[in-house]
């Protein structure tokens, strides 16, 4: 039964993205809504790659420049829900290991794909220092 309950999960919000920039984009909140009373009934939770996908206020899905705006902020992803006015903070360096958890379909935001750009070289920077305080 778990393993359906992921599997109609996975469907819906694969139905959601379609139609988030389709014709009925009202059908992919109805989508997002769906698979989240399957994650409660089923007592599962729903895969962390979708768990950024949606308000968690309003269940609408997120489409980016649709029904979700990011900006960068100290430090933070802010994520605000344009149906409902929810906002979502996500500190940069964890959004960035969930940006490269996003099914390949789903299309990235250019703030995040600058995000992980921006923060590759300042880790193997520190990653050198450590290594001359050693010797
Ligand atoms: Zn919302």
């Amino acid at each position: 039964m778990i393993r359906t309950a992921h599997e109609r999960i996975g469907d819906l919000f694969a139905a959601a993205a379609i139609e988030a920039r389709g014709r009925h984009p009202e059908l992919a909140n109805r989508y997002v809504r769906l698979a989240r009373r399957i994650g409660m009934r089923y007592n599962v939770r729903l895969p962390p790659e979708y768990r950024e996908l949606y308000c968690r206020s309003c269940s609408a899905y997120w489409a980016e420049g649709v029904s979700v705006r990011t900006r960068l902020r100290s430090g933070r992803r802010v994520r605000s829900c344009l149906l409902c006015g929810a906002t979502r903070r996500v500190k940069i360096r964890a959004s960035v290991a969930a940006a490269n958890r996003l099914p390949p379909t789903e299309l990235r935001p250019a703030d995040e794909v600058d995000a992980v750009v921006a923060e590759a070289p300042s880790q193997i920077d520190d990653a050198e220092l450590e290594s001359e305080e050693d010797g």
